[in-house]
């Protein structure tokens, strides 16, 4: 049976995961009114990503025994001022999630929760790579500096990312 105290800190997480996912979608719908369909499609992605880590934390809860009870998901920007910005913000908002994620991780160890600590590991790493990849995509926009031409170029290469779910 789930620890108490870890079973309310899972339950927010799944909340805020799918505000992530909420977040990523609007980013999403941005970049669809902007034309520029790749960058949409790299956000979508990253939406999908962000639910199925709350799928995840879900599935887990029940296993161990807990209760999910949604929540509502609080509001998110609909609009951005430009591209770097909507992934500054992201950077932002990642780095964020890690210091949940290791909030979650120091009240597994607190309660001397090994399955959760096990659990939450893969989130931790996963931590480590969102927030990599985010950041390499700011640099590349700082080299690029909005230049209509490489955005194209990036646009064309964001249209290639794919969703590989992980559970
Ligand atoms: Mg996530």
């Amino acid at each position: 049976m789930i620890h108490e105290k870890m079973e309310k800190a899972l339950n927010a997480q799944v909340n805020a995961e799918y505000w992530s996912a909420y977040l990523y979608l609007s980013m999403s719908a941005w970049f669809e009114n902007i034309n520029l369909p790749g960058f949409a499609n790299w956000m979508y992605m990253q939406a999908q990503e962000e639910s199925s880590h709350a799928i995840k934390m879900f599935k887990y809860i029940v296993e161990r025994g807990g209760v999910v009870k949604l929540q509502p998901i609080d509001k998110v920007e609909t609009e951005w001022e430009d591209v770097i910005t909507v992934f500054e913000e992201t950077l932002a908002h990642e780095q964020k999630v890690t210091g949940l994620i290791n909030n979650l991780m120091d009240i597994a160890i607190d309660i001397k929760d090994h399955a959760s600590k096990s659990f939450l590991q893969w989130f931790i790493d996963e931590q480590v790579e969102e927030e990599s990849s985010v950041d390499a995509i700011i640099h590349q926009l700082k080299m690029v500096k909005n230049s209509p031409h490489a955005l194209f170029m990036l646009d064309k290469e964001f249209a290639g990312r794919v969703f590989t779910p992980s559970v």
